[in-house]
């Protein structure tokens, strides 16, 4: 489109050829004809008076009815070369009167500036402004014309046709920009800047969106997986976060090419990184072509191949949970829900796997979670409490001390064994503060058995420790401040840790244990042979004693494999200079076994079960020697 150029177009629809030749005349400087200069004088009623020279130029079409007025303008808008006035006479028999007319044109080109030309008043701006609204692109002018207020009409609104299409020009422009950068900031808002894949609202719009299309269509079907890593903060404790960026990244490649194999074209299937090693991917399509576990399957294998980091290969598996949309869901947020549900299924079944979701588990996510929201007030309600078993030196018969065992007095649900809340409490970090009432109250009632007992100063106090608490960096000094607040000696004191909790990061234990051992607190390595650490291992560790776990109690008097591990790790405690603890000693026959491989101490409930406060304080000073040495 022309804008720049001094030439204008202007189109003047009239029935009277005289008049559009005054136009012409008036406008180009060129009359056609002598003979129309008496139109003019009849229109303007000044005869031959010298029109004056217009400050731009002007290109005249003339048309005799709307009609061809139209065409005029459509075909001239279409060639890009617009007019930019219409000079529209207000009656054109048989035809389309004036305001039609100028309605049909402003269909085609909104931008034409527009000049009635009327003979009579009989049109009002009333009549005008309710038949064409009111607009600014519209004069009136009574006939008859003088030429300077045409020529002064023409030029003026030619102007403000430019200026307006300018206007336009620039708004558009303007508009585009924003726009694309709408659409820009839509993208980052919506995309994981680590792996480039969709981010978490992404997700949820999508999936929003497959949810609604499943309730309109039973060809419709989708499926969410919810992907964890199972030892990722392994990684990034160990190897950096650096490290671990550039393998949520491989991650990432790997899950997009997965898709690229198993997505049919046009589905609306999404990968997305919810944060951290968390990923979700939706599969959507015909209810018969989607095959969520084939791509389960596909994803683990592929994930499963190490990935080449600074030189170190890596390898790290996922657990995967699924649901879909058979389980009819509403909102994004409950679908993730139970994809996550699941997910947490595989991980406790094993990891590196995948697991559907179904409605059982997610009472079982009710219920834990209702869990979850007691235990966090249990401390503060009093509901935590301690009990006590007496572990017992078995050449001398003597009560050596106690291990301390929590329990949970739930208001509803009654006493809750500590393997159902304190895994829990781990995942949920509550077993910091948790850990360290406990320390504290087990500490204190040492103290008052030692005040009330002058004569067992030796009495022992056991005390589990969690992973967890091992890894607080606070452990030492808060262990410290028990000792000191509550005045016991530290060799009285004894954690128990268990072996599993320290593969994840066996040098970092072991500095942390080497602490606990410089303050003078004993250390013994629970559930021996239950967990993972290798013999070789075990040398490294600071530990005081180790405590045989009671699975080995069971049968030992009959199966001689047994026997022959219990003799084992009595030999290995000896040569590493430890003492040995027997746990789960139920019947007088394991005492007698024990007794000939020399083992240490025992406990179990042949001597007691876990006892409250009362009556533990009450076995102080009790010999157990009669109970086991006669058989
Ligand atoms: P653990 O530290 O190995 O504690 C010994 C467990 O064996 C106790 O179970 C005890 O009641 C049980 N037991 C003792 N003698 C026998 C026996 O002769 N036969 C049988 N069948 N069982 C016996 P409890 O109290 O249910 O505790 C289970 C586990 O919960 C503990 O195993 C420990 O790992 C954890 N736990 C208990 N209290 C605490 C705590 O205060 N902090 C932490 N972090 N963990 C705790
Ligand atoms: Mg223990
Ligand atoms: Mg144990």
């Amino acid at each position: 489109m022309r804008l720049g150029t001094g030439v204008r177009r202007i189109v003047v629809i009239d029935d009277n050829e005289a008049i559009q030749n005054d136009f012409h005349r008036i406008l180009v400087s060129t009359p056609k004809s002598d003979a129309l200069a008496d139109a003019e004088a009849m229109l303007f009623g000044k005869s031959g008076a010298p029109s004056p020279k217009p400050s731009m130029e002007f290109d005249v079409e003339c048309a005799s009815q709307g009609q061809e007025g139209l065409a005029r303008v459509e075909r001239a808008k279409k060639a890009g070369n617009p007019f930019a006035v219409a000079f529209v006479d207000m009656r054109m028999p048989p035809g389309w009167d004036g305001l039609q007319t100028i309605q049909e044109l402003w269909e085609v080109d909104p931008d034409l500036q527009v000049v009635i030309c009327s003979a009579f008043s009989d049109y009002s701006w009333d009549e005008i402004i309710s038949k064409l609204g009111l607009s600014d692109r519209l004069l009136i002018l009574k006939k008859p014309f003088d030429p300077a207020e045409v020529l002064q009409i023409a030029i003026a609104l030619s102007e403000k046709w430019a200026l307006r299409l300018e206007a336009n020009l620039k708004m558009g422009q303007l508009e585009q920009m924003v726009n694309e950068r709408t659409v820009e900031l839509t993208r980052i808002a919506m995309q994981d800047k680590l792996t480039g894949l969709g981010n978490r609202a992404q997700f949820t719009e999508r999936l929003t969106h497959a949810i609604e299309s499943a309730k309109q269509s039973q060809d419709f079907a989708f499926a969410v997986l919810f992907l964890d890593f199972d030892r990722f903060k392994v990684i990034n404790d160990s190897l950096g976060h650096n490290a671990g960026d550039c393998i949520l990244r491989g991650v990432a490649q790997r899950i997009s090419a997965a898709l690229n194999i198993f997505d049919p074209p046009g589905n609306n299937t999404l990968a997305a990184r919810l944060g951290g090693d968390e990923f979700t991917i939706l599969l959507s399509g015909h209810p018969d072509k989607l095959d969520p576990i084939a791509f389960a399957n596909h994803l683990l294998s592929i994930l499963l191949m190490p990935y080449e980091i600074d030189g170190h290969s890596i390898c790290c598996t996922a657990s995967i949970g699924i649901t879909s949309s058979q389980n009819r869901y509403n909102t994004a947020q409950e679908a993730l829900r139970d994809a996550d549900t699941a997910m947490y299924h595989a991980k406790a079944t094993g990891k590196a796997r995948y697991v559907l979701f179904d409605r059982k588990m997610h009472e079982s996510a009710v219920i834990r979670l209702e869990l979850e929201n007691d235990l966090r007030h249990a401390i503060e309600r009093n509901e935590l409490l301690l009990h006590y078993q007496p572990i017992i030196g078995l050449s001398s018969g003597e009560l050596e001390g106690f291990e301390a065992l929590v329990r949970w007095k739930h208001p509803r649900r009654g006493m809750v064994p500590p393997m159902e809340f304190i895994p829990c409490c781990e995942d949920i970090g509550l077993i910091i503060p948790m850990g360290m009432w406990i320390l504290n109250r087990a500490c204190q009632q040492l103290k008052q058995w030692q005040a009330r007992h002058p004569q067992h100063p030796k009495l022992t106090m056991s005390v589990n420790l969690s992973a967890k608490q091992l890894k607080s960096p606070d452990l030492t000094r808060q262990i410290t401040e028990v000792l000191n607040s509550t005045g016991i000696e530290p060799s009285s004191l004894i954690l128990e840790i268990t072996e599993s909790d320290m593969v994840s990061d066996l040098d970092a234990s072991i500095d942390v244990l080497k602490h606990i051992r410089e303050i003078g607190v004993g250390l013994h390595l629970d559930d021996f042979g239950t967990g993972y650490s290798s013999l070789s291992s075990l040398h490294r560790l600071p530990l005081k004693g180790l405590k045989i776990d009671r699975s080995f109690m069971i049968n030992l008097s009959q199966r001689r494999d047994y026997l022959a591990v219990v003799n084992a790790i009595i030999s290995l405690a000896r040569t590493l200079g430890m003492t040995l603890t027997a746990e789960g000693i139920e019947t007088p026959d394991q005492i007698t076994m024990l007794q000939t491989l020399e083992c240490d101490y025992a406990q179990g409930y042949y001597f007691s079960r876990p006892l409250d406060a009362e009556n533990a304080g009450a076995i102080i000073g009790r010999k157990f020697t009669t109970m086991f040495l006669a058989a």
